[in-house]
């Protein structure tokens, strides 16, 4: 199966400049969710995992889906305010301006091995800002992956070395 004919690229998306890579045509076909949530599991070449992190909003789709297949839970990273019991948070800069992330604090326990996924890695803000949140809660990174890299935005630069997989790159 070629992943790629279920990512769909959108130019001008949500602004000029950017080419938005669509993930809808994958979900909408239950046979390529199958087969990308069985090529993530046989990235992590047996390697023990306690929990499953995704990222609001489209790391949840795969995130959870990968939780209940290596039958472990999932915690969500979310925006700002969002999550209602106590939280700790990390601004990361954008492009213009900066963003902020946050999780349940009560969520990972110091040396849990851990997963944290998202659908598509571009320059690796969101993903290093999750890393910091689950480093500060004392969790172990095992791996960081994503359907979708971005190659010449160069992301995997700031996340912990040789640790990143990714399905598809352009
Ligand atoms: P970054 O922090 O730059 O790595 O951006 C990653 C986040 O933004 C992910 O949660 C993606 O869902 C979203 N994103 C960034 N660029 C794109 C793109 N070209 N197509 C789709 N989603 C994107």
């Amino acid at each position: 199966m070629q992943l790629t004919d279920y990512i769909r690229t959108i130019p001008d998306f949500p602004k000029p400049g950017i080419s938005y890579k669509d993930i809808t045509p994958l979900l909408i076909n239950h046979k390529a969710c199958e087969f990308a949530v069985s090529e993530l599991v046989k990235g992590l070449k047996g390697q023990h995992i306690d929990k499953v992190v995704g990222i609001e909003s489209r790391g949840f789709l795969f995130g959870m889906l990968l939780a209940q297949t290596l039958g472990i839970g999932f915690v969500p990273i979310r925006k700002p305010k969002k999550l209602p019991a106590k939280t700790l948070s990390q601004a990361y800069d954008l492009e213009y301006g900066s963003d902020t992330i946050e999780i349940h604090k009560d969520a990972i326990q110091k040396g849990e091995r851990l997963l944290l996924h998202d659908d598509l890695l571009a320059t690796g803000g969101t993903a290093a800002a999750a890393c910091q949140l689950l480093e500060k809660l004392g969790g172990e990174i095992v791996q960081v992956n994503f359907i979708i890299e971005l190659d010449f935005l160069e992301g995997r630069k700031h996340l912990p070395k040789a640790k990143v997989n990714s399905l598809i790159h352009y």
